[in-house]
């Protein structure tokens, strides 16, 4: 028997661990974590004194950085920065705890809808992977339910469990698509988002105010050109 979620195939290049989502990993793995990087599950299954060394560790690290930066880590001003930092990057990356069990929490429920349902404009606040600052925009999640539908803030909340992580726009964009595709087995799913990179912005490669675009697209949407339409314009208004 073919196994139900083949081993991804793709090449391994030695030495660097494989980005976390391919077309053939699945949000629901074996520990449930969904796209779960190599710390994730001893992170999620630490008790509160590793929590704490772990902590500390990091705020090592920021007076270090302080340091390299030409700043006094002993100043006023400066003391308790290494530990808000530690505590605050903490917080901007909780979604690597988070795994999409919790996040459903059995809100999934049979029901003769098979109509577009559409949540627009969720915030979003992530970490681009690349330069470990903010990006931030929106994000419009739709799907066309095959008699199963989902409660509606769990959409944004799945966002925000991949937003909570290091990421670059395009995985963000195609994880939180390729989640809702498997866990609800729905006609089609759209995510569309537009965000602005502080790693562009504050270096001037890209002017302020500009941003970026990724849409995923599965199902009726990447299929049917009049379905990916009123999506798109139902989102705009
Ligand atoms: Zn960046």
């Amino acid at each position: 028997m073919e196994p139900l979620h083949p081993t991804p195939t793709r090449p391994v290049i030695p030495g660097r661990a494989i980005t976390p989502i391919s077309r053939q990993d699945t949000p629901i793995d074996i520990d449930g974590l969904s796209w779960p990087s190599i710390g994730t599950k001893s992170r999620r299954d630490e008790t509160e004194e590793q929590r704490h060394i772990r902590e500390e560790k990091i705020a090592e690290a920021v007076k270090t950085i302080l340091s390299c930066l030409g700043e006094d880590p002993e100043r006023e001003g400066l003391l308790k920065t290494p530990d808000r930092y530690a505590s605050a990057l903490m917080f901007f990356t909780k979604g690597y705890e988070q795994s999409i069990k919790d996040v459903l929490n059995e809100a999934v429920f049979e029901e003769d809808h098979e109509e577009m349902v559409i949540v627009k404009n969720v915030d979003i606040f992530s970490l681009c992977e690349h330069h470990m600052v903010p990006f931030t925009g929106k994000i419009s999640i739709g799907y066309i339910p095959n008699r199963r539908v989902v409660g509606l803030s769990k959409l944004a909340r799945i966002a925000e469990m991949f937003a909570r992580r290091l990421q670059v726009q395009e995985r963000l964009t195609k994880q939180i698509a390729s989640t809702l595709m498997e866990v609800l087995q729905p006609q089609g799913v759209a995510v569309v988002m537009e965000a602005s990179h502080l790693c562009m912005c504050m270096r001037g490669v890209q002017k302020p105010g500009s941003s970026t675009m990724t849409s995923c697209m599965l199902g009726v949407f990447r299929n049917n050109p009049k379905t990916r339409e009123e999506f798109l314009s139902l989102i705009r208004n």
